[in-house]
């Protein structure tokens, strides 16, 4: 590995020389079952031909021009995404945390136009928008934030799943003007709220009390992961600001905020902006995702094989001591262990498998939305073996 790049990563002793499908070859030849996709980014696998072709034409075509002039792709995918979410207006940038500033540049907008001249945003415990100055400090968690002192201020923590913390703030504080949340934390240990649907309806109901925004961070659940376009979408409720990033561009760079109704008309020109955000290439690359997700049904696939990796998981690991839950929201998948697991990664990697632990104890899985069954189950057998000889020698 060269001495040349910044050690801000700790590098599993593997390169990959291609891909296909949910199976990844690395420099030596040897074939890898991934079940992470570049944490949720890969949705439609490795070298989706149409994929492929689209990226290949558009490059031949035009990369990049810039935001001072028309772009077709862009106005398209626009469009597009507007029309799968009910959303109106969207805003394109290159990454999640870029999504992320701009929901939050719109919020603290929102609010001075309304008077509030210190606005604050309601943000939760283990949540994670990213690593810029903004979002590290509306993440919940301090390993993150460590060193980077002074944050930026203007957030307010209560604690994931509770209704009533966010009721006392609302209570006393009149500078909130919107609510920043995870629909399902994903960074944070695939959390899913006791009733998921029920605690967003909830959210809603507060921030239409009070004119708050409520703002989305879709950027790992987003883009059919949970078996639906966006995860709101098990509900009732259209939030008024999302982010998404991750799955959209299946590996080229680009992140969105999308915005709805009064939220949709803050930002005025010269207010936000990006020089790459949005370009040709990228825009052409979300489009194409977006059609591939239509055309092969990939959101019911996440749903029923992310189910079917559960059950199996459940039966296969049932009355394993050390196992405390596993739980899913389609293809978002968390493995709950009751002690420390970062060494499965290693583990598992020797064994051709790919996987993530987060949250310390957490095993994560993040397969390609194009799983099939047959893979599936190699994924569980490998899986199942792997935990239950790593409780075993580990206890
Ligand atoms: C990954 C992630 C981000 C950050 O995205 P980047 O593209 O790494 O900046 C923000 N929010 C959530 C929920 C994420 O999972």
């Amino acid at each position: 590995m060269s001495d040349h790049l910044m050690n801000t990563y700790s590098r599993q002793p593997v390169t990959f020389a291609k891909g296909e499908g949910v199976w990844l070859w690395d420099t030596n030849g040897e074939k890898y079952l991934d079940a992470l996709a570049g944490v949720a980014v890969n949705g439609l696998g490795h070298a989706h031909p149409e994929l492929v072709r689209v990226i290949s034409e558009q490059a031949g075509k035009l990369i990049h021009v810039s935001n001072i002039y028309q772009i077709a792709e862009q106005a398209a995918l626009a469009d597009k995404l507007c029309e799968i979410s009910g959303m109106d207006r969207v805003f394109f940038c290159n990454s999640g945390c870029e999504a992320n500033e701009a929901s939050i540049k719109l919020a603290r907008l929102y609010g001075h136009n309304k008077g509030i001249e210190m606005p604050e945003i309601i943000v939760m415990d283990k949540a994670f928008h990213g690593r810029t100055m903004a979002t590290l400090s509306a993440t919940g968690n301090r390993k993150t934030q460590a060193g980077f002192e002074p944050l930026v201020s203007g957030f307010i923590r209560v604690p994931f799943d509770d209704i009533e913390a966010v009721k006392q703030v609302a209570s006393r504080n009149s500078n909130v003007v919107a609510i920043l949340v995870e629909p399902v934390q994903g960074e944070g240990g695939i959390n899913i709220p006791k009733d998921a649907s029920g605690y967003l309806e909830a959210l809603r109901e507060i921030c239409d009390a009070h004119d708050w925004l409520l703002m989305l961070d879709e950027v790992q659940t987003g883009i059919g992961r949970t078996g639906t376009w966006f995860s709101f979408q098990h509900t009732n409720i259209t939030p008024d600001v999302m982010s998404l990033a991750k799955g959209l561009g299946s590996g080229v760079p680009i992140g969105a905020c999308i915005a709805k109704g009064k939220a949709a008309e803050v930002f005025s020109y010269g207010k936000h902006g990006s020089t790459f955000g949005g370009n040709p290439l990228a825009t052409a690359a979300g489009l194409a995702t977006l059609n591939i997700i239509e055309e092969e049904n990939l959101r019911a696939n996440a749903e029923k094989i992310g189910n079917l990796i559960c059950e199996e998981l459940n039966v296969a690991l049932k009355n394993t001591q050390g196992l405390v839950t596993i739980r899913n929201a389609g293809l978002m998948i968390g493995i709950e262990l009751d002690r420390p697991c970062a060494d499965l990664v290693k583990i598992a990697l020797a064994d051709k498998l790919l996987i993530n632990v987060t949250a310390d104890n957490v095993v994560r899985l993040l397969p390609p939305l194009v799983m099939n069954e047959a893979e599936a189950g190699i994924l569980v057998q490998k899986l199942v073996a792997l935990i239950k000889t790593f409780l075993n020698t580990k206890s």
